[in-house]
């Protein structure tokens, strides 16, 4: 059994997601203590309650502690099978922080699922959609991992109410290991900004602010009315390299100036854009869990953030794999995961 003790690090959901992907992945039983330890509310919230539910759908778990502001889960699970799962979180939870954990088993299933999830699609401190399926989903594909997402409906924060679609093909052939070390040529970049019940002219304004303001060229520009059940503004900037994509975002809110939503955009973007690294921020600590399970790989990112950190340590406690963090210069740091050996390996799953 794997102990975990969720106070850990950043002390926030990610180490549960990443424990219950894992916890199915490898079999392994889950025993997960002081969840969320580190957020004002802690324990399970209805978010982490259906990441909970999805995985121990997808691998017949026997669960215990699965309760709103529960803060020990244990969770054995069963065999993983692949399928046609629907998952909604019930609130505007984000449905893509589901999608973190059901999809790491389903691409290990031997045959592809189809998911359909519903809940938040673009909400504050959550991959939006558009970061899953343009950044995540092909950097997934480095591995040999295959999947396809379509959205159906935006869902906002705080009303939520999005759909999504997600086809999971596990790899045909060997895993592949990762080399995002360099990011290769930079072919330009690309602004989309989404409105939902608010003036079409905001998004218009935050994407023009960007491209005005961006220390690199932006070619595409475009600003969509969705059609949501509440209101929303998102602002999301893509940078495009021959060998991956990149992608900083903004959430429009009551109260802040739509010229500061794009400062936050613009300014992330410029920074990463001078550091010369791969990866971003977000798919740095996302990444490192497909990686693992093909066993290594290495990238080229920004200061390595707390969730990367704690990610890596929770990934050590369930598969043979180890770290390796240096500075490359100022703005750059290289992190080098491998296969760790076979003593090593006795050690990890004691
Ligand atoms: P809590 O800690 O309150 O439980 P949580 O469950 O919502 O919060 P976190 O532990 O903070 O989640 O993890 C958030 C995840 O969302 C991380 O993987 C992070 O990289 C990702 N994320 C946050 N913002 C973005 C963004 N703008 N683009 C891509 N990914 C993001």
């Amino acid at each position: 059994m794997i102990r975990i003790d969720g106070s850990q690090g950043e002390g926030g959901g990610q180490i549960l997601r990443t424990a219950l992907a894992l916890s199915a992945c490898t079999g392994q039983t889950l025993l997960i203590e002081n969840i969320r330890a580190k957020r004002k509310k802690p324990g399970l919230m209805r978010q982490h309650l259906s990441c909970v539910h999805a995985v121990q759908e997808i691998c017949s778990a026997t669960v215990e502690g699965d309760a709103i502001s529960s803060q020990t889960l244990r969770f054995e699970p069963g065999q993983i099978r692949a399928g046609a799962y629907h998952f909604a979180v019930g609130s505007a939870g984000s449905a893509m922080l589901v999608l973190q954990s059901a999809l790491p088993p389903l691409l290990l299933a031997g045959k592809p699922s189809q998911l359909i999830l519903e809940g938040g699609t673009h909400n504050p401190m959550s991959p939006p959609f558009h970061f899953i399926s343009e950044v995540f989903v092909p950097a997934l594909a480095k591995i040999g991992f295959n999947c396809s997402c379509e959205i159906e409906r935006w869902g906002f924060y705080p009303a939520g109410g999005g759909k999504l679609r997600v086809t999971a093909t596990p790899a045909s052939g060997k895993l592949k290991h990762a080399d995002l070390c360099t990011p290769g040529k930079f072919n330009g970049s690309s602004v989309l900004a989404a409105v939902s019940k608010i003036p079409w002219e905001i998004g218009d304004d935050e994407c023009k602010t960007v491209v005005n303001a961006a220390d690199f060229a932006v070619n595409e520009m475009k600003t969509l009315a969705v059609d949501s059940p509440g209101p929303g503004n998102i602002v999301m900037l893509r940078l495009d390299y021959e060998n991956c994509s990149a992608m900083f975002t903004g959430f429009g809110e009551l109260g802040v100036s739509r010229k500061k939503v794009a400062a936050a955009v613009y300014r992330e973007a410029n920074r990463f854009y001078k550091s010369a690294a791969a990866v971003d921020p977000h798919l740095a600590d996302q990444l490192l869990l497909p990686m693992a399970l093909a066993g290594g790989g290495c990238f080229t990112t920004t200061e390595p953030t707390e969730h990367t950190l704690t990610n890596m340590k929770i990934i050590e406690m369930f598969l043979p794999v180890s770290h390796e963090i240096s500075q490359v210069s100022a703005k750059l740091w290289k992190l080098t995961m491998q296969a760790v050996e076979r003593q090593a390996e006795k050690q990890c799953f004691a």
